[in-house]
């Protein structure tokens, strides 16, 4: 019950891999009718195409507004195979079926995100035809293949090549898949006309579209229902659009710590590790290999560190398996770019925790996570940009009598970039490019001092250095740290009682930088 595909019609604004699976379809016997820009553009990649023009009798007109807004288009795409009815009419009037359509359309958001765009400019940019074919072949997807975005080109070729037709089930998905697309296309063009303000980052109304991804078994606790949601098209490296590739289904838990694991190590150039347990890194490090970050990553907390997830950014390999695999290690996940195939070998068969652990493999890593951030309030939620600044320590200044050396100056660096993935009120303390202690979500800062400087031991809390997500409001928290041995802070001031905590840093010898920038994270 599923015809061969004969016949499609291809028009698309998005030009990404449309010449190898046209390409694909033509290998497979298919005949291809295209509007003008797609047409010339298969043409000039050596694709044979039949122009939509002529076989309408009818040019493109108004630039563009009207393409393929034709009967002879609409009822090859919407006659209803079974019916004879149907059938005669196609014959009746000369119009041939389609048996897909391929629409991807006219590029609105993308328009409307430059702030420059004029009112007129983001009107051309509403397609009108590409949402009608898209609809209508979404409408008869008991017959028809609507594919209408191109990352669904390759599981529908490997369908074609493999029975020379789609199946039932992938056409119903793309179906849904259209009109999810359709409706967000619209609610995009509504959001921009109704809530649009001069030099508003945020729009005056918003409308989120999310796919629910996967229910999970429960929430962060059992008595809680829970499921996943992404965003659409969101194709970024993340935990979302990861591929779990051996384990327990991840939880609820699972999948904030795995996303605060990623997030910690992705901005690095050299191997890194981190070590999470409730959304707060127990140990973090960067190394000159992998199993180097990971042996310093546990080693920041041990006790911690037992039912940990991981996240690295780099492939997994032989070497760090084996570490992670050997000695009293317990871990729940881990993420990364990817485990070759030592690791893989290595992670489940030889440790006890093997048959349960979670590995995911999410490809390479871009250096800053998505743009935006919300969270709910009863009755609302808040909006953000995502803190993706990168610190610069060009514009730090070190504000006391003794200047940090360079090496210091690094390790101040490593603590920086850690310490804003610390719930505030968050204090690090780290040594050789690694954790060795963590305050963190404490309601008083020098309580989250305290808590770090105990975790870091009297031994590993000598000569390491202190960072501080914001300033300190007293400087009870310098002597704290003096008497432990701290060699150098970084915070990034802004304190009325700033002379004071600089005073209190020349008193006991220890330099301090001010960063310039906060990164809370409550
Ligand atoms: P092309 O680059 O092939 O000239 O145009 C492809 C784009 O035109 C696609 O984004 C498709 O959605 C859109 N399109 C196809 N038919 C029509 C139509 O009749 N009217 C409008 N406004 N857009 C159309």
């Amino acid at each position: 019950d599923s015809p061969e595909v004969k016949r499609a019609l291809i028009s698309v604004s998005n030009k990404l891999g449309i010449v190898d699976f046209a390409t694909g379809l033509v290998e497979k016997g298919v005949e291809i009718y295209s509007t003008g820009g797609t047409r010339r553009h298969l043409e000039q990649a050596g694709v044979k195409v039949l122009d939509v023009s002529e076989y309408t009798k009818f040019p493109e007109m108004m630039d563009g507004r009207v393409k393929t807004l034709h009967p002879k288009i609409f009822a090859g795409i919407l006659a209803r195979r079974n019916r004879a009815d149907d059938m005669e009419s196609m014959s009746d009037h000369d119009i041939v079926p389609f048996d897909m359509v391929v629409v991807n359309l006219y590029p609105f958001a993308a328009t409307i995100a430059n702030p420059n765009v004029l009112v007129h400019e983001a009107i051309e940019q509403i397609d009108i035809g590409g949402p009608s074919l898209i609809r209508a072949a979404a409408k008869n997807s008991d017959y028809v293949t609507v594919v209408s975005n191109p990352y669904q080109y390759a599981e529908v070729l490997d369908e074609i090549n493999t029975s020379g037709t789609t199946s039932v089930g992938l056409r119903r998905r793309l179906m849904a898949q259209a009109f999810q697309h359709t409706a967000n296309y619209d609610l995009t063009i509504a959001d921009y006309f109704s809530g649009q303000t001069e030099g508003e980052t945020f729009p005056a109304t918003m409308t989120v579209v999310l796919n629910r991804q996967s229910v999970l078994r429960y929430g962060e606790n059992s008595h809680q229902s829970a499921a996943l949601y992404s965003s659409e098209n969101n194709r970024e490296a993340s935990l979302v659009n990861s591929r779990q590739i051996h384990g327990k289904a991840l939880s609820y838990n699972n999948l904030l710590d795995l996303d605060a694991a990623l997030n910690i190590v992705r901005g690095f150039d050299k191997a890194a590790c981190s070590v999470i347990k409730h959304n707060n890194p127990c140990g973090a490090a960067i190394g000159d290999s992998l199993k180097e970050a990971c042996q310093k990553g546990f080693a920041g907390d041990p006790v911690s560190a037992f039912g940990s997830v991981v996240g690295m950014n780099q492939i997994v390999d032989g070497d760090t398996a084996s570490y992670l695999a050997e000695g009293d290690l317990f871990v729940e996940a881990i993420v990364a770019p990817g485990f070759d195939d030592d690791a893989l070998e290595i992670l489940v068969t030889k440790p006890k925790w093997k048959k349960n652990v979670r590995l995911l493999k999410v490809g390479e890593l871009d250096p800053q996570r998505g743009s935006w951030e919300m969270r709910q309030l009863v009755g609302g939620v808040l909006v953000q940009d995502a803190d993706v600044l990168i610190d610069d320590p060009e514009t730090w200044k070190v504000v006391t009598d003794v200047e940090p050396d360079e090496s210091l100056m690094e390790e101040l660096a490593f603590g920086w970039s850690m310490v804003r993935y610390v719930k505030s009120n968050a204090i690090t303390l780290s040594k050789d490019c690694a954790l060795v202690g963590v305050g963190a979500g404490q309601m008083s800062r020098v309580d989250s001092v305290r808590i770090a400087i105990r975790k870091a031991g009297e031994e590993r809390a000598q000569g390491s250095v202190l960072a501080s997500d914001a300033f300190f409001p007293f400087a009870d928290s310098i002597p704290l740290a003096a008497e432990a041995g701290v060699s150098a802070i970084i915070q990034p001031g802004g304190s009325m009682r700033d002379q004071e905590v600089i005073d209190a840093c020349n008193e006991h010898g220890i330099p301090m930088v001010f960063a310039g920038k906060r990164h809370f994270r409550h």
